[in-house]
């Protein structure tokens, strides 16, 4: 199957090389064309110029783009060459909504859509171990099975297009919950003075660990956040899940939360950084207080 890969950023640069690993990457393109020729060069593929001519030259084209917007340009781009009985596999976090939408339009194509919304962060996507969460057709579900295999470890397909997207939005609202508590813990034991690296290692192994604190309470300890899971991609999925529980009449409050921590990271220029940039707000929490004590400094 000759699969092409649309949008080469943290995500996507990773599992186009696994799609080449796999023997099935024909060619990559990105909007800013330079990444794709650099990875098309190291990767041996082709780099053609524009999104029709990266359609028409393949059976199968997997997107991982930013927001619903851009989900809506790359498929509106592909459709005019896009080929009678391709894949769409697109791996942007998205609303349900956006998905459908997208599928229609392939429809108009006669091609397939699957919406495959991931998670497993950028090493997840580095080391094809992404969870993967599908929605669309049964049958296009069982012949993209090479390409998800290519890309992640766990795979399951929820239903419907969008039903995918829906399973992402369930996983964003407790990523919320998790790097909110791993960073107000953080923020506490450093004000309490413990050697940071060894509380890491122990309580990674404990009963309050996640995938959150081992990987990205270091980069609190550090106070350095590369992407990573971008504040302003999070902010995004979160607006996504306030919209889908509002349908419902409901308002989740630790959404709404991490909503407000977020847009005051972003307010002053931290929406590039990874989430765990959400340690800069907690610190500041203990920094206001000037009775602060830490009885376990100079212990560690
Ligand atoms: P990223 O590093 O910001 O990269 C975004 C990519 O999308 C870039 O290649 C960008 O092109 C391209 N793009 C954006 N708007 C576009 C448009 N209108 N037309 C064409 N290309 C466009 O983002 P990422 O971290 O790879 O995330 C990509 C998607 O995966 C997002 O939906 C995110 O929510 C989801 N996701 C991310 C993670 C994570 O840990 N990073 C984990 C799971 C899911 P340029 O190079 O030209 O800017």
């Amino acid at each position: 199957m000759r699969t092409g890969f649309v949008g080469l950023g943290a995500m996507g640069m990773h599992m186009a090389r696994n799609l080449q690993r796999a023997g099935l990457l024909a060619a990559v393109w990105n909007r800013t064309a330079a990444k794709a020729q650099a990875l098309a060069a190291e990767l041996k593929v082709d780099a053609p110029a524009t999104l029709p001519e990266i359609a028409a030259r393949c059976d199968a084209v997997v997107s991982c783009v930013s927001a619903d917007a851009d989900v809506l340009e790359v498929t509106r781009g592909l459709l005019p060459a896009l080929r009678q009985g391709a894949i769409m596999l697109d791996c942007s976090t998205v609303s349900a909504e956006t998905a459908r939408q997208a599928a229609q339009l392939s429809a108009g194509r006669g091609a397939e859509f699957l919406d495959c919304p991931v998670s497993g962060g950028v090493e997840g996507a580095r080391d094809a171990t992404l969870a993967i969460m599908v929605g669309g057709a049964p049958e296009a579900f069982e012949r993209a099975q090479p390409i998800l295999k290519a890309l992640g470890r766990t795979i399951a397909h929820f239903g419907p297009v969008g039903a995918g997207q829906a399973a992402k939005a369930t996983n964003q609202i407790m990523c919320a919950g998790i790097i909110e508590a791993v960073a107000e813990a953080m923020a506490f034991a450093r004000a309490e003075g413990l050697p940071l690296d060894k509380l890491i290692d122990t309580l990674g192994k404990g009963a309050g660990s996640s995938w959150y604190f081992v990987h990205r309470a270091p980069n609190m300890a550090r106070g350095s956040y590369p992407a990573g899971f971008r504040v302003r991609l999070h902010a995004k999925d979160l607006g996504i899940c306030h919209d889908m529980a509002n349908r419902f009449g409901v308002e989740l409050p630790v959404v709404e939360r991490m909503r407000r921590e977020y847009a005051e990271l972003e307010a002053r220029g931290y929406g590039d950084e990874d989430i765990s940039a959400t340690f800069r707000l907690k610190e500041e929490l203990f920094e206001r207080t000037n009775i602060m004590r830490a009885p376990n400094r100079g212990n560690a």
